[in-house]
């Protein structure tokens, strides 16, 4: 199954629910615009190369759309319609005034120089400059980019239309940036977890996690679960994982990560496989790396009760049959990573108002989007007896739909 299936698969799974006409299914899952774009650059060697750069905007019945930028060496159309869509759910299940997109480029950014970097990131934008901005299409970093790739895009952007940061989110601080964007998905699903175990009537101290995937996600979740007292006892990026069934040392381990850029070489654990973090005896398991790692394979072997979906689409669509048959829990990607996109949206508003915020109002407005969202969801799901995911599609679903309705279709 590729990934448009599955979110086309979790959209009808709602839609039935909601009794949907074909015709608006149609409508709400077509894609308003989609481009490629030739990137041609020169490299430090003096030799050429050419890349394809894809911009997906999926909907803007909301607002401007909004979607991060990945590059990686796996991206093609097919994922990044699937982001996009996925991201106009999310903007809406979290109540922001936008709608949804996702660009990415096809290469794998540690091949390449900061120099190399910056002129593929300037090339894409002056490919697709007329189709983005401030109030129609606003991109944000992903796998694979990050805030310096946001100020290469906002310069970009500025030469052909003058100064105007709102353009992208995701920038340094010290250039229109905001404190809290960095640290806000990790953060975002430290909140989730906290809420969630509450609500099952579970403590932070009696919660084991494996958390899988140590960069921008997993590293923040880390740090905040950690400093909420829970006991992460395993982690892994692509060197594999690490294991101590009494809880790590997770400021040691991010250090560790800091000092090395990865947590190969990390002695203060048990080495585990990527497949065996998987499999752990835990409370709680949080994905945060790629999509597609727990299937039909490998979902009968996870033992977690509990799964937080802090990855997009780490759930593929057979493994959540299993996981709703047997009882699992699984907090879907559109709500569990969206603390990201609001604290980028929190960014934007920033640079319309030409003022700026301080961490601490980032970290108590996010609280409260993440909380609001969350209790939707929930009682959503308690009322009409679904599954949290289906609760969370049903929400953003209504919201885009109606706000289609409201705006007239023809
Ligand atoms: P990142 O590039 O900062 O980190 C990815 C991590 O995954 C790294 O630790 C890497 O070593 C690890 N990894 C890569 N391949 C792996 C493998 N085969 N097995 C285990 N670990 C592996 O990316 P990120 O920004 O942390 O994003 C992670 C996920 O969260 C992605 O699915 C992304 O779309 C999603 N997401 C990110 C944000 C955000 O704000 N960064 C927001 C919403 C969703």
């Amino acid at each position: 199954m590729r990934a448009i299936d599955a979110t086309r698969l979790y959209f009808d799974r709602a839609a039935d629910h909601m009794d949907m006409s074909e015709s608006m299914r149609e409508l709400l899952l077509t894609a308003k615009r989609e481009v490629s774009v030739q990137i041609a650059v020169e490299l430090d060697s003096g030799d050429f190369a050419t890349y394809i750069g894809y911009r997906v905007q999926h909907d803007d019945a909301r607002g401007p759309m909004k979607g991060g930028l990945r590059f990686h060496p796996e991206v093609d159309l097919g994922e990044v319609r699937s982001l996009a869509a996925l991201m106009t759910w999310k903007t809406a299940l979290v109540d922001l005034p936008f709608g949804g997109a996702k660009g990415g480029i096809a290469i794998d950014p540690s091949k390449f120089s900061p120099r190399e970097l910056e002129r593929i990131t300037r090339r894409f934008i002056d490919g697709i400059h007329e189709l983005i901005g401030p109030d129609v299409d606003i991109p944000a970093p992903d796998m694979g980019s990050n805030s310096d790739v946001m100020a290469w895009i906002m310069n970009q952007y500025q030469k052909y239309h003058g100064f105007n940061p709102g353009v992208v989110t995701g920038k340094p601080v010290e250039l229109y940036g905001i404190p809290g964007r960095e640290e806000a998905t990790g953060r975002g699903v430290g909140i989730l977890a906290y809420k969630m175990t509450s609500r099952l009537g579970r403590k932070p101290q009696q919660t084991r996690i494996a958390l899988q995937g140590f960069g921008n996600v997993g590293s923040h979740a880390a740090k905040f679960l950690h400093e909420s007292e829970f006991k992460v006892v395993a982690i892994s990026d692509v060197s594999g994982g690490y294991y101590r069934p009494e809880g790590l040392n997770i400021p040691q381990a991010l250090q560790h990560a800091r000092e090395h850029k990865s947590l190969k070489g990390y002695k203060e654990a048990e080495r585990i496989s990527n497949e065996e973090l998987l499999e752990l005896d835990v409370e709680l398991l949080i994905p945060a790396a790629l999509g597609g790692v727990i299937t039909a394979a490998n979902a009968p072997k996870v033992k977690a009760p509990l799964i937080i979906e802090a990855a997009n689409q780490p759930v593929w669509p057979d493994a959540d049959a299993v996981f709703d048959e047997r009882g699992t829990i699984v907090l879907p990607d559109i709500l569990a990573n969206a603390g990201g996109v609001t604290v980028s949206y929190f960014e934007w508003v920033q640079n319309r108002q030409h003022y700026s915020w301080g961490i601490n109002r980032v970290r108590q407005e996010l609280d409260s989007v993440m909380s609001t969202a969350f209790e939707r969801v929930w009682s959503l799901s308690q009322e009409r007896k679904v599954s949290l995911r289906t609760a969370a599609y049903m929400l953003g679903i209504g919201r885009v739909s109606r706000a289609t309705v409201l705006g007239g279709i023809t």
